[in-house]
């Protein structure tokens, strides 16, 4: 009878040991695979309202693509770099978060949709 080795919860700073994958705080939730309508629910969950984006815009408060333009512009918007699509390991990864202002955002979902688009009419 070999016992599985406790290893720490997979979603990122998190210590408490689980036995694989996460603690149940951050049990990605269930039947929220890869239905785009699902995983919006995901951005009212907790772990998102009340960690990953406060903490994200906490760390960056100014929009990065406006800071590239040399303006400084208060971020509201923790945005995904890679589009998550349903991966939660993705979505709770906080190195894959960035802050942008409204408009930046707006932009970048324009041109990934436009980008989902050419894909799936190959
Ligand atoms: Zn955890
Ligand atoms: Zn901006």
């Amino acid at each position: 009878m070999a016992r599985k080795p406790l290893r720490p919860c997979r979603h990122p700073g998190c210590t408490r040991l689980v036995s694989g994958g996460y603690c149940p705080e951050h049990q990605p939730p269930k039947a929220a695979r890869c239905v785009s309508a699902q995983w919006h629910d995901w951005y009212s969950l907790k772990v998102w309202t009340d960690d990953l984006r406060p903490e994200q815009l906490r760390r960056e408060p100014f929009c990065r693509e406006c800071a590239r333009e040399g303006k400084r512009v208060y971020a509201t918007v923790a945005d995904h770099i890679k589009p998550h699509r349903g991966d939660w390991a993705l979505f709770t990864d906080r190195s894959n978060l960035q802050s942008l202002c409204k408009r930046h955002h707006d932009r970048k979902t324009a041109l990934e949709k436009a980008e989902n688009r050419r894909q799936s009419g190959r």
